[in-house]
């Protein structure tokens, strides 16, 4: 099969273009490397040392003889998209490519505001793209479970049979979002929705839960594969910024009681969904929604967790319940419905103590990375304001393209690099060789 994957620099992404790949589907990225330059910007940096796309790409080309293609270029650029779309994807479309921070939206009004254009445009620019060129095309889009929010009743898979003054209907499932940039994954949802009902176009929303771990199979191959470990306040996720505070002696942070619980699943859960849904696609004009995530956990439970297994190392890991920076329930009902991947094949990795031994051993392996001052909470929902400001005259989340991961430094121009790597709206295409000039535009 042919699978485009929108956001195959990131954590998910990389990750899911490699299994893919190993199966024996052609895979191609197409990422702005807005990332990289996210992490530049907020002084951040994941733990593990990951490689340029190019040199990932090389390696992984030396290893399988596989070829991944890239399309360097933003999906808020239409053209590009488009393009992209027409010279590679006809079958399915995968799309992680989107800011996914909570507390990256919540820095300020800018943050906010370029949160949601990136992702509601990219989507919307997607849906477009599908419904002009490639209409029996699969998308795949991941949703997050912060969509649903935490309410006092189960939470169905996307939606729910409602009686109401004697009439019966299935409607989507309220949604309570807890940041802007959770909004803006509803108004995806939404977007999503309404194009299969308009078009006949075929979606999966794919609600994931919090992911954790950084190996699968294809990444632990080489170490030029490894994949994103982040830690710092604004993209670590709970188990890996516990596990990377273990391992320096630092106190594990539980935000207010530590009672907020959530879904979660192991990175090699999510490549495996993915690969669920694009063997078994979605019928045209259906919009259907699968709940992404294999255990539910509450932050205390994964903090006590965490301190169990770094005490078997001999590391002391103590738990510290800090103000809780976000505006959410510290204490709540959870009962979340995730049976739709599994009734399709899903095999769940659970959070045994053997995987936790794995995630404290990476954590102290690449020690010496750790900054400590990137752990502490900074932004707070209460009072959106940035300290942090990024260096004048740089607009918030612009210029990614210029940043780069290997693909445009080498092959484009300077300061033609303007959101798509080459200027004109056409994807820029490249094959990931080792070569200098290994980018090519063929489209
Ligand atoms: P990530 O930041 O590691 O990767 C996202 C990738 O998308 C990056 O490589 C980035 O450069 C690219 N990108 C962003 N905006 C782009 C644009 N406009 N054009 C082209 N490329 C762009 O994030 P991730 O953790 O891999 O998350 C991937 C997706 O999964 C996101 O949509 C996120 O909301 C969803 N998700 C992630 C988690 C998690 O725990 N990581 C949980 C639930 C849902």
């Amino acid at each position: 099969m042919r699978i485009a994957v929108l956001g195959g620099d990131g954590y998910c992404g990389w990750a899911t273009a490699l299994y893919l790949s190993r199966k024996g589907h052609t895979v191609a990225i197409v990422d702005s490397f807005a990332r990289r330059l996210w992490d530049e910007q907020l002084g951040v940096r994941t733990l593990t040392p990951i490689r340029t796309l190019a040199e990932r790409l090389s390696v992984w080309k030396e290893i399988t003889g596989n070829d991944i293609e890239v399309f360097a270029g933003d999906v808020t650029e239409h053209e590009f998209l488009a393009a992209t779309i027409e010279a590679f994807g006809r079958e399915a479309v995968v799309h992680f490519a989107e800011q996914r921070s909570a507390p990256y939206s919540m820095i300020d009004r800018e943050h906010a505001v370029f949160t949601q254009v990136n992702n509601v445009v990219g989507t919307l620019n997607l849906l477009f793209a599908l419904r002009e060129l490639a209409p029996e095309c699969h998308l795949i889009k991941l949703g997050t479970m912060g969509e649903y929010g935490t309410p006092n009743i189960d939470i169905e898979e996307g939606y729910i049979a409602i009686e109401h003054n004697g009439r019966k209907d299935v409607l989507p499932f309220p949604k309570q979002p807890g940041s802007f940039y959770h909004l803006s994954k509803v108004h995806d949802s939404h977007n999503m929705m309404f194009a299969c009902k308009v078009w006949g176009l075929r979606a999966t929303d794919l609600n994931q839960g919090v992911v954790y771990g950084t190996m699968t199979d294809e990444a632990a191959l080489d170490e030029a594969l490894i994949n994103r470990f982040d830690y710092d306040e604004i993209f670590g996720t709970v188990l890996n910024r516990f596990c990377v505070q273990a391992a320096i002696g630092h106190e594990l942070t539980v935000y207010g009681k530590g009672g907020q619980t959530r879904g979660f699943l192991d990175i090699r859960d999510t490549v495996r969904c993915i690969e669920i849904a694009c063997l078994n696609p979605a019928k045209p004009g259906e919009c259907r929604v699968f709940n992404q995530f294999t255990e539910q956990f509450s932050v205390i439970e994964i903090a006590q967790m965490v301190k169990a297994a770094a005490s078997k190392m001999g590391l002391k890991a103590e738990i510290a319940y800090l103000p809780d920076p976000r505006v959410e329930a510290e204490e709540h009902y959870y009962n979340a419905k995730n049976s739709k991947l599994i009734h399709l094949g899903l095999q769940p990795h659970l959070l045994s103590d053997s995987l936790l031994d794995s995630l404290m051993n990476i954590a102290v392996k690449y020690r010496e990375r750790i900054d400590a001052s990137l752990i502490p909470p900074q932004v707070n929902w209460r009072n959106p304001c940035n300290d942090r400001r990024v260096e004048e005259g740089v607009a918030v989340g612009v210029g990614a393209a210029a940043s780069g991961a290997g693909f445009e430094r080498e092959a484009v121009p300077a300061g033609k690099s303007k959101g798509n790597g080459n200027g004109n709206g056409a994807p820029h295409r490249a094959n990931g060789s080792r070569k200098k000039q290994a980018a090519s535009q063929k489209a």
